[in-house]
């Protein structure tokens, strides 16, 4: 759904500030597209509403996109709906009208809970709007609520980062993606006085690593990177990425994983409603360096079987697994190795290791 309100400058999604002329006509070519791509053969368990900020589209418009997947696809009865959206874009009844169409997750954009932080990141929302969306959310049947925290922004402290942690861990939520900042080319943040002001390399680890235990504290398991749950509420959507599951993706520049291919849409809405077109991505996929980039991800880890299945190298595995251990970077059974979250700090230097 690549429409925002108004573009954030650290942010390269593909989205559109004031399109909202394009909705109707946008709505339209994506259930055309999932119509003509849909195939009651295959199994859907998870639909997954990403943006830009898909609540700034009418509510009758995401229930009818959903209601073309559940048409198109073998929908099971009990799948994931989520739905993107930011503070205050939408209220109760916009909620209500999704959960009783069959959403029955959104993940809120709320970044932080200090207004200068979120003012600095050129947000439009105040801690208080998040708060109440959450709660209007919460109020309108929604029980899996994700929030999106940011580490790294510019004026925060590992102290201000425990706040907005203790707030968010107030509210009645069930996951929370926790990132650090990252510089991303061409955007309005590309440049050294920005690069200058982010937390640099020792604090974030110091943030990384506080906000791992704080959260641990508040009940909520890490099982990716930067994934945090509350008991079963894992975010099916994401697994699916991590674990190699095929997925299709509608819309301009969604990508597809399907048959061991990846495909993509051009980041060009007009050229999409005009005729959509799916391009295959280049380059090979390679199943080790996949499989070991996506699987140390998760704290589940990743398993010597399956590594020496595809042609991972498992005497130099065993070595850097024993090497890890000792250094409290991984635990490691026998079977499956996975990374603390000390690892997970250095995670890219242990995958070039092992591919
Ligand atoms: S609201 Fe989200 S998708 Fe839109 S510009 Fe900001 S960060 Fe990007």
């Amino acid at each position: 759904m690549p429409f925002c309100a108004r573009k954030c400058p650290y942010c390269d999604f593909y989205s559109l500030a004031g399109a909202e002329d394009m909705f109707d006509e946008y709505a339209k070519a994506l259930i055309r597209d999932i119509q003509s791509t849909g195939n009651k053969e295959i199994s859907v368990d998870s639909i997954y509403f990403g943006g830009g900020t898909p609540t700034l589209m009418p509510a009758k418009l995401l229930c009818d996109i959903s209601e073309a997947v559940k048409r198109s696809f073998n929908t099971a009865e009990d799948t994931e709906i989520t739905v993107e959206s930011n503070p205050f874009t939408a209220d109760k009844s916009y909620y209500k009208e999704l959960t009783k169409a069959g959403f029955n997750r959104i993940s809120f954009g709320v970044q932080s809970c200090v207004d200068s932080e979120l003012k600095s990141l050129g947000r439009l929302h105040s801690f208080e709007q998040a708060q109440t969306s959450i709660l209007e959310a919460y109020d309108a049947g929604f029980e899996n609520i994700s929030c999106d925290l940011m580490m790294g922004i510019i004026g925060q402290s590992v102290d201000s980062l425990m706040f907005s942690i203790d707030k968010l861990c107030s509210l009645p939520i069930t996951h929370i993606s926790a990132y650090m900042l990252k510089i991303e080319k061409d955007t309005p943040y590309d440049c050294d006085e920005i690069k200058n002001s982010i937390a640099d390399d020792d604090t974030s680890a110091e943030m990384y690593l506080a906000a791992v235990d704080m959260l641990k504290e508040n009940g909520f398991e890490q099982y990716e990177i930067s994934n945090f749950c509350k008991g079963r509420f894992r975010s099916r959507h994401n697994m699916k990425y991590w674990q190699l599951a095929p997925y299709y993706g509608f819309g301009p520049s969604a990508h597809s994983f399907i048959g061991g291919k990846r495909y993509y849409y051009k980041r060009d809405i007009q050229g999409y409603i005009n005729a959509p077109e799916k391009l295959l991505e280049d380059g090979e996929c390679n199943a080790l360096e996949e499989y070991t980039m996506l699987s140390l991800r998760l704290t589940d880890g990743i398993s010597v079987q399956k590594y020496k299945e595809l042609g991972g190298d498992v005497a130099r595995f065993e070595t850097l697994a024993e090497k890890l251990c000792r250094h409290g970077m991984a635990k490691y059974d026998g079977k499956m190795l996975s990374l603390t979250a000390q690892g997970f700090l250095v995670s890219n230097s242990i995958i070039a290791e092992l591919i």
